[in-house]
């Protein structure tokens, strides 16, 4: 949280299986992994004042099936694209930890890895986004715990991960289809306060 003044709302986004297909370790970003429609989804909601940030669990780095390097390319890689999309990415950012290893410099519990807010928290200060009236997406439900936990809004999507939660999501959550119904729920006016 920014002290004294308010900070600029943020769209913060997961990004295996909400904004591309999980194709399990990835060490470069290839664009033909998003889902369709996703960079205009995204344009769209610059166009109306809001940016995004990236937020991702990448524990196979702890794991040992992607260097921490593999974990950033693939990660600034998607950043990269989407920026020359025009979307407004103020930054992304992604735990490299697992719980279940006991071994190496990334094993064990970490403040960061979603359900966690640590990641969201760590944009919030280095961007100065205000978390109450941002949102996090997410297809998993520990995405909508980590927005929670860091006091933003959630919502869950159906892509990815998405349909197996379907009947355990928290109620006030809304559930989309995919990302390219964030636009909409923006028209809606889901967020309450002002935004842009
Ligand atoms: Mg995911
Ligand atoms: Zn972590």
């Amino acid at each position: 949280m920014i002290e004294g003044r308010r900070g600029r709302p943020a769209v913060f986004l997961d990004r295996d299986g909400t904004l591309m297909r999980d194709t399990g370790p990835l060490a470069a970003f290839h664009p033909e992994l998003l889902y369709p429609g996703v960079a205009d989804a995204l344009l769209e909601l610059t166009a109306r004042g809001l940016p995004v940030a990236l937020v991702t669990n990448q524990g196979w780095v702890a794991r040992g099936a992607l260097t921490y390097r593999e974990a950033e390319q693939a990660t600034a890689g998607l950043a990269g694209y989407l920026e020359r999309a025009g979307v407004r990415v103020l930054g992304w950012a992604f735990c490299p930890h697992h719980p279940d290893v006991d071994t190496g410099p990334y094993a064990g519990r970490c403040a960061c890895r979603k359900p966690e807010p640590g990641l969201l928290l760590r944009l919030a200060m280095r961007h100065g986004i205000d978390l109450w009236r941002s949102v996090m997406v997410g297809d998993n439900l520990i995405d909508v715990e980590a927005g929670r936990r860091a006091g933003t809004q959630s919502v869950i999507v159906m892509t990815g991960d998405g349909s197996r939660h379907r009947g355990h999501i928290p109620e006030g959550v809304p559930v989309l289809e995919s990302v390219c119904d964030l636009p909409r729920l923006v028209g809606r006016g889901f967020w309450a306060s002002d935004y842009g």
